[in-house]
């Protein structure tokens, strides 16, 4: 989708975004970076219509975040998995589908098993998310996102709640996913997944976009803030 976001700003008790603009075109993988506080998971909630912006605009392919069209073409995949306690992995996906998309459970139990096979959790879907790793329930919550084929899937740090071992079994697990030709927005702090994964990069410090490039702007910090923040994730 061609992003465009237009002098956005953004005020809880105080502002948190400060006129961010921002075209992103097509890229297919796009890397929210920066420390936190910065304004990271407001901007991505804003990007994904889960949130109004105070002023400025968003559009995604021209439709506005608030366009039920535009609702229906992302997927989001949280910090720590959101999937129901109290359902199988498969029967996760399957009542999306069928309570949000009218699914059949025929056609919904054979989209669940694409995904989950997809992410590697064909041994795992009967199970219930409490007897799964972090990084399996975590897989289950992007085969989840991807299920519904939306478009556009935002990612805000997924990796953040698990350890170094799970953190790159998912990141593995999404990288795969280049294939599938969706767009990707996601916030992390693992640089060494940005510089595989992303085509682009928005470098946000104290609710500013900084700096904004390819991955390779990473190694090149025009600002004191990138650099010193290159030197903390290092
Ligand atoms: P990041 O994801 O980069 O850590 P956030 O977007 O979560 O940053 O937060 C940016 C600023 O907005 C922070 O100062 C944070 O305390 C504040 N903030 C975020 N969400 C809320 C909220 N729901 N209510 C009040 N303040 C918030
Ligand atoms: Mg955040």
């Amino acid at each position: 989708m061609d992003i465009k976001v237009n002098h956005l700003s953004h005020t809880y008790e105080v502002e948190v975004l400060h006129d961010v603009s921002l075209s992103l075109g097509s890229y297919s993988a796009i890397a929210l970076i920066g420390q936190s506080g910065s304004g990271k998971s407001t901007l991505i909630r804003l990007m994904s219509g889960l949130e109004m912006p105070t002023s400025g605009t968003i559009l995604m392919d021209g439709l506005e975040t608030t366009n039920p069209e535009y609702k229906k073409q992302i997927g989001f995949v949280f910090q720590s998995h959101s999937l129901f306690p109290h359902l199988t992995l498969r029967n996760n996906i399957t009542l999306v589908l069928e309570k949000t998309r009218g699914f059949s459970q025929e056609k919904a139990i054979e989209a669940a098993d694409y995904y989950l096979d997809l992410l590697h959790l064909e041994d795992q879907k009967h199970k219930l998310p409490k007897h799964v790793s972090g990084g399996q329930a975590q897989r289950a919550s992007i085969a989840r996102a991807l299920s519904v084929n939306p478009n556009i899937i935002f990612l805000d740090e997924p990796t953040s709640a698990l350890d170094p071992i799970l953190t790159h079994e998912v990141l593995h697990a999404i990288e795969e996913l280049k294939s599938l030709g969706k767009q990707f927005v996601f916030v992390t702090h693992e640089m060494a997944f940005v510089k595989a994964f992303a085509d682009y990069v928005v470098f946000m410090h104290d609710g500013m976009v900084l700096e904004q490039g390819p991955p390779s702007i990473l190694d090149h910090p025009k600002t004191s803030e990138l650099q010193n923040f290159m030197d903390k994730v290092k």
